[in-house]
């Protein structure tokens, strides 16, 4: 396979938003470093068309490390007894939404672990409150799998957007990082449930993740075209020491910038992150996700003591800085490449 043939399907594939399987499992499993930056170029030129040179960027409050579940790759799985437990008060929510607003937020992600303890009549409480205080601002739910009725009532509380990575849209793999508990198609119902009850809504993977294959990348961005999703959330898996895929490599960094160049080329006004995952494996993984085709950042706004504890995975980044700090190092590595963050909502359009 030469390399004008790659070059080829890239073009195809940003032209007609899509490629025949068999074609995309040939262009991931021979992309050459050549073929990786010309569809990098190629996803930037779209994303600078689409968001000029905007930066989006969401405040992410780790409000739990509670799971009930017990994911193989993930570190706050329900058996790690290693992990140091936490969930945030209420006050303790506001108070990072307070100080994310002060700091230009306009995006609030409250994300954790399945844990009972955030009720629904809870969570409508406490999301009631912030679009109360701070009607100008969005916010997304990333709380797991849900009925379609607990879903509806965050929708009508005035959450805008919910964040629920397939992680995999092949079944049997599927099957090889999760428990029996936890199926595909439970996880499909509440994407498409998402999606219909009104909200923003994203899908994603890990890149790497252990038993993959190039087809089963394949197979994601064909579920991702069929779905039709507002954001998606793409980084390398990374092994967590204290999971059963402790010895498992971590996906590769070019892998998940390559595959964030075809999800913009193949989804031009998605909601794309530049992840804290590439921002690990690679010291300039988020820059290198922007010049991918990304136009999103997630800076954390976690107290200090809850961030060093929601560790999915290890050698995470940013576990020993304040929010500030967080901040200042995201914005810095942004405007180094040229670009902006802005004070924006930054709604699918
Ligand atoms: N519980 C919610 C859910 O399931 O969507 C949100 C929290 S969950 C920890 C958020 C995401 O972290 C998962 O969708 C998964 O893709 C990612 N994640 C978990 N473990 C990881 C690992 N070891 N490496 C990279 N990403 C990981």
């Amino acid at each position: 396979m030469d390399v004008m043939d790659n070059i080829t399907r890239i073009d195809d594939l940003a032209k007609a938003g899509i490629l025949p399987k068999e074609e995309l499992v040939e262009l991931l499993s021979s992309y050459s470093e050549g073929d990786r930056m010309y569809a990098a170029e190629k996803a930037r030129e779209t994303s600078l068309s689409v968001f000029g040179r905007k930066i989006f960027s969401r405040g992410l409050v780790e409000i739990s490390n509670y799971c009930r579940n017990d994911c193989y790759y993930c570190g706050i799985r329900r058996s790690n007894t290693k992990a140091v437990r936490y969930r945030l008060s209420e006050d303790d929510i506001h108070y990072c939404c307070d100080w994310g607003y002060g700091a230009g937020f306009r995006t609030f992600v409250l994300q954790g672990g399945e844990d009972s303890f955030f009720t629904d009549d809870l969570l409508v409480k406490i999301i009631g409150r912030i679009k109360e205080k701070y009607s100008d601002c969005a916010v997304t739910i990333s709380l797991g799998e849900k009925e379609r009725a607990s879903y509806q009532r965050l929708f009508d509380a005035g959450a805008d957007r919910y964040l629920l990575r397939h992680e995999t849209a092949c079944e049997a793999h599927y099957s090889k990082l999760h428990p029996s508990s936890l199926t595909l198609a439970n996880r499909k119902r509440c994407l498409y449930d998402l999606k219909e009850i009104g909200f923003q809504t994203g899908c994603g993977l890990m890149v790497g993740s252990p038993f993959q294959t190039r087809e089963n990348l394949a197979e994601d961005l064909l579920f991702m075209k069929e779905f039709g999703p507002h954001m998606v959330g793409i980084g390398p898996f990374i092994p967590h020491s204290e999971t059963p895929f402790r010895d498992c490599p971590a996906g590769s960094a070019e892998d998940s910038l390559f595959m964030v160049s075809l999800v913009r080329l193949m989804h031009p006004r998605v909601l794309l992150p530049a992840t804290t995952a590439l921002g690990t494996v690679r010291s300039d993984g988020r820059e290198q996700g922007i010049l991918a085709g990304a136009n999103v950042v997630m800076p954390n706004i976690s107290p200090l003591e809850a961030r060093k504890n929601y560790l999915l995975y290890d050698n995470k980044i940013g576990t020993a800085d304040d929010a500030s700090e967080s901040l200042a190092y995201v914005k810095a590595k942004i405007e180094s490449i040229g670009y902006e963050m802005v004070p924006e909502r930054g709604d699918y359009r």
